[in-house]
């Protein structure tokens, strides 16, 4: 059984394709600058080399076509027909308060996709697009909708909610959604498989570091709380996006600099973050680069982000009571190890214990905690793909 795994972007389509007998990826790829010049496709087959394709490619549809083709390709290919792709998986950031899981998709969860939008403006029409462009293009193959929201739909009202007039909520549908569910629901569980026991039996904090970052505590295998609400803008300090701010300060810029609402949006989302407070990138290697150069604003910009992390973690584990682990996954979560070492640090007295020897680790599953730390630390790779793939499978069987 092989399974097409799709994330698709308002310009790029990144994808995976994977053999579920043993989970291993056949072929992998992403689809860059859809629509606009110096569209490319980079593709590669695992074992081989990579594989870079420049061609006008004016839409999804082209995408989606040049991925099967290389896909079929006789040289660097991984299916020699149409009919060994048996599924497939589709990333969908928002489902709303519909999905609490992911669900097979036909004509009526197309329809709700629909009505998300509005939560969603940026990313759920890329992905119905790439939807539609797989249903052209492989038609009668059934596919599968995974969202990032839906792990995060076991959260309380109390945690959902905001104080604001409550029929905000009933009529616009405002209220925490929380996202990166797929990988706080990889790293929890794989957390729990490393540690021999049931999610059901561990409350763990998973910090998801990236470029877009995120922290959840997940409950006996329940997500219960997350640090991104209505948009993935709120919560942590990002490499682009403020995160957790006074709301005031919105309606303050508006006035003083004579801003659009619009604009403000896009100074919060894309100009703001690790970027904005260092002045030198949102990429935190360049960032750290600098720090130790001695750029104070690029070491103001780290500590404002390990900071943000640090109270984030004491306001879990003061909800969930009582924590057996926390999970370090992504970009900077997986490969950072002072990142690390600088969220952990003193910690001590909450049971929170680096080992600064075990912790140089980059990428790979370990345990990073002293013997004696009471909370167990852990490193993760996360594995979107792996998820949307499992419950693909599951879906279709
Ligand atoms: P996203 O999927 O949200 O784009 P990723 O999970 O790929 O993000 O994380 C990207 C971030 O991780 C970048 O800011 C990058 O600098 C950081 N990162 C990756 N490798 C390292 C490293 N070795 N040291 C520090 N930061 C790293």
């Amino acid at each position: 059984m092989n399974i097409l795994v799709i994330n698709c972007g308002s310009s790029s389509l990144k994808y995976q394709f994977i053999d579920m007998k043993d989970e291993s990826v056949l072929a992998k790829g992403l689809v860059e600058r859809i629509g606009i010049e110096g569209s490319v496709l980079k593709h590669e087959r695992t074992g081989m080399d990579k594989e870079t394709i420049k061609q006008s490619i004016p839409d999804h549809n082209v995408a989606l076509k040049l991925v099967i083709d290389a896909l079929m390709n006789e040289k660097y290919g991984a299916i020699k027909d149409l009919s060994e792709i048996n599924a497939v998986g589709h990333r969908v950031v928002h489902g709303g308060e519909a999905f609490a899981c992911s669900v097979v998709i036909d004509e009526k969860v197309k329809k709700s996709l629909e009505d998300c939008i509005d939560l969603a403006p940026l990313h759920n029409p890329p992905n119905l697009v790439g939807i539609n462009a797989c249903e052209k293009i492989l038609p009668n193959v059934p596919m599968v909708a995974v969202f990032d929201t839906a792990f995060h739909q076991t959260m309380p009202a109390s945690s959902y909610l905001y104080a604001l007039p409550y029929e905000y909520y009933t009529k616009h549908k405002i209220r925490r959604y929380g996202f990166h569910g797929t990988s706080h629901l990889y790293v929890s569980r794989r957390a729990a498989e490393i540690l021999g026991k049931k999610p059901e039996d561990l409350n763990i904090i998973t910090c998801h570091l990236g470029n877009g970052a995120s922290i959840t505590a997940v409950e006996k295998g329940k997500s219960i709380d997350t640090s991104m609400g209505f948009t993935p803008l709120e919560g942590l300090i990002m490499g682009t996006r403020t995160g957790d701010m006074d709301p005031a300060i919105v309606t303050f810029l508006m006035e003083k600099e004579k801003l659009s609402a619009k604009d403000v949006d896009s100074i919060m989302n894309k100009k703001s973050g690790v970027l904005g407070l260092s002045g030198v990138s949102s990429d935190f290697r360049d960032i750290e680069q600098e720090a130790e150069k001695g750029n104070e604003r690029a070491q103001i910009a780290l500590d404002c982000f390990h900071n943000r992390v640090k109270k984030y973690i004491g306001a879990y584990m003061a909800e969930l009571g009582h924590v057996d682990a926390i999970v370090f996954t992504a970009g900077l979560g997986e490969n950072s190890a002072e990142s690390r070492e600088e969220i952990c640090k003193g910690m001590e007295f909450l049971g929170i214990e680096l080992d600064t020897e075990e912790n140089k680790v980059r990428g790979k599953e370990k345990i990073v905690s002293k013997e004696s730390s009471k909370i167990k630390i852990m490193v993760i790779p996360t594995n979107e793909e792996l998820v949307i793939a499992r419950d693909t499978l599951a879906l279709i069987k």
